[in-house]
Parts: structure tokens; sequence; C-alpha cells
């Protein structure tokens, strides 16, 4: 069986190319006793992978030069010789960028097939949507009537996000890059506002017109100018979840801005950063409500699937150009029929 493979050929200086990425193939073993054969079903592209394409120090270790990237992936069990997997077996797993890979099983995990479609699990039912419900619940801490700005507003997880606030009764306010997703906010997500930050002259402004009684909840999935102009409008106990600073994440200097620590001072304001990981121990209750409410039509959920393996650089460059809105997958194979 040959296996394409996408590896990390060099480190991007800004803004990813297509000369960072070495594509490849290999002839994939037969699985050994204690290993599995895979087939890369749907492959997740996300923007933290970004910081593992430098060396910089953070909270996972960097990709290595001539290594597969690895990330988020939906396989099927194509061989095994594991007892705890079987052919046909969907599981979920941190995998490499390959069609075709060999596991010993450890971190994989089996999926229901008949519940969700299985990409969810890469996004509303898998890591985005357990930030947005972490971060919003257990930081932001909603209360009925409060207010919560969100960034990255139309991403995978700024979407649940605003959902989640307004099944907990808040007024909601979205900041995102096109009409298009301003429009998709308000009128299909039940947003009270969006605001489009590429055309608007002045951000702050534009938030303090939006949010007449300040900011109680400020859910950053972007950092940079967007978050200095909802600083300025927090509330007497605001709570601020740094979840995200994509703005930032291609720069090639140390971004600098306002100080504001004054502002958190005055207003007796908490402002904190979070790894999703932070949180392990809610994830089962966070899956369970999140798959109720999916079900129960009260969160909607969009992807954007690209079609084909070697378009996984391109998918992944688009989450800086913001061409996705919602989850931004890639689709590599078509899983098999369900055997019943
Ligand atoms: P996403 O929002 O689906 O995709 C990224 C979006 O960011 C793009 O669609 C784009 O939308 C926006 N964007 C890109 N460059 C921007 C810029 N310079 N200024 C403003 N917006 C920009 O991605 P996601 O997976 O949901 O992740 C959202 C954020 O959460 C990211 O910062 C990510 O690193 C973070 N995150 C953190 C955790 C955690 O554990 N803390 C877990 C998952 C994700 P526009 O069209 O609106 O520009």
């Amino acid at each position: 069986m040959e296996a394409k493979i996408i590896r990390l050929a060099s480190r991007p200086k800004g803004m990813p190319t297509l000369e960072n990425f070495a594509f490849d193939a290999q002839q994939m073993p037969s699985p050994q006793e204690g290993e599995l054969l895979l087939k890369a079903l749907y492959i997740s592209v996300d923007p933290y992978m970004r910081g593992r394409m430098s060396d910089a120090k953070s909270y996972v270790a960097p990709y290595a030069v001539g290594e597969p990237i690895t990330g988020g992936v939906v396989a099927e069990v194509v061989e095994s010789r594991h007892a705890h997997f079987a052919k046909g077996d969907v599981v979920l797993g941190t995998l490499p960028w390959q069609t075709y890979c060999i596991s010993d099983g450890s971190g994989l995990n089996k999926l229901p097939q008949k519940v969700a479609p299985l990409s969810y699990y890469l996004g509303i039912l898998g890591m985005p949507g357990l930030t947005a419900y972490c971060g919003l619940f257990l930081i932001g801490a909603p209360k009925a009537g409060e207010t919560v700005v969100v960034s990255g507003a139309a991403g995978a997880v700024g979407t649940v996000v605003g959902q989640l606030a307004k099944i907990n009764g808040c007024r909601v306010v979205g900041i995102a890059g096109s009409d298009e997703k301003i429009r998709y906010l308000t009128e299909e997500l039940g947003f009270d506002v969006a605001l489009n930050y590429k055309t608007t002259h002045n951000i702050g402004a534009a938030i303090a017109e939006a949010c007449p009684d300040g900011v109680d909840i400020y859910f950053d999935n972007v950092g940079g100018e967007i978050s200095d102009g909802v600083y300025a409008r927090i509330n007497k106990f605001a709570r601020i979840a740094i979840c995200g600073q994509i703005a930032t994440y291609n720069a090639t200097t140390p971004p600098v801005g306002p100080r504001v620590e004054g502002t958190l001072l005055k207003k007796s304001a908490l402002m904190k950063g979070f790894i999703v990981s932070d949180y392990a121990s809610h994830f089962g209750e966070a899956t369970r409500d999140l798959a109720r409410w999916v079900q129960e039509g009260k969160l909607q959920y969009q992807e954007h699937i690209i079609e084909g393996f070697e378009n996984l650089p391109n998918a992944f460059f688009g989450l800086f150009t913001g061409e996705n809105t919602g989850k931004q997958l890639v689709k590599v194979a078509e899983p098999s029929p369900i055997q019943t």
C-alpha cells in the first residue's frame, strides 16, 4: 500500500508557503502484531499548527523539519493486528499527514459511526467545540443578559462560542472578516450584531456602538487591534478568555499594543489564557452537551471541506486569509459503508 505523505520541508518566516512543505510517497508495511493500518478520511487543519512549524518553545513540541506534519485525523482501520480495533472501525487521533499510516493504537479513540457525521469529531464534537465550551463556560461564566463579544466569530471555535452564549441568554456580538460571514452570523446563527473588521474603519467605535451596555465577556480568538478595541469597552468584573491570537501567528517581530493592565485593574477584570487540554476533566460533560444541542438543532454547524490530500497546505493557508466559514477540513477518502 503506497501512502502519500506531506512533510515539513522548512520553517516558515511570516506567512507559510508551499515551499515549506514536501510531498512524498512511501510504501506502507503490513501491520505487525499490536499494530493497525489506517486510512485517513478527514484531516483537520488548525491555526495552532503554525506555532508548531516554528522552533519557538510552546505548549507542544515543534514539528521536526523533514518529518510528516501531524494533527487531528479521522481514519478508518483497514487492517488490524491489535486486540482493541477491528477492520472497519473509525478512529480519531493525532496522526501524520499521510493517506495511510501504521499505528500502535496509542492515543486513538474509537468513534461511534451512526451518531453524527464522522467529520464532526474534528469540529463541533472535537477539539474546537470543546475549546468553545470550556473557554466560554469555565472562564467566561456567562449570565443571562450579559454582553459577549467573540473575535474570529465565523470560524470553528467562534461560531460555537456565539451560539452557546445565545443558548445562555446573552447578547452576542461577533467580529469577522467578510460581509458573507457577517450575514451568516446574524441571519443563520442568531448573533445580535456582527462587525466586519476588514471594512470597519474604527473597530473600537463600532464595538462601543454594538455594545451599548459595555462588554462583560470577551472570547478572544484573534488578538491584535481588534482586541485593543474591545478592552477599551469592558465592564466592571469583565472576563476575558484568551483562546487564540491568530492575528499575530505570522508576525516576524513581537507585536506591541496598548498596555491593558491599567484597564484590567480599574475594571476588576479577569484575563485568562487557556489551552483546551487544561480542561480535560470537563470533556465528557462538554461532549454530551454539545452532541445534545446539535441533535436538538440548538447548535448550527458548518464545515468548509476541501477534497484531496494534496490540498492540505492550501487549506491550512486559508485559515490565515479567512477562506473558511466554520470548521476547515480536508476530505481525503470516502468512509467504507457501515457494516450492520
Ligand atoms: P478558525 O476561526 O476556523 O479559522 C481561523 C480564522 O481566523 C479565519 O477564518 C479568519 O477569519 C481569522 N483570521 C485569520 N487571520 C486573522 C487576522 N489577522 N485578524 C483577524 N482574524 C483573522 O480557526 P479555529 O480553529 O476556530 O481557531 C480560532 C482561534 O482559536 C485561533 O487563534 C486558534 O489558535 C485558537 N484555538 C485555541 C485553542 C486553545 O486550546 N486555546 C484551541 C483551538 C483553537 P476572518 O475572515 O474573520 O478573518
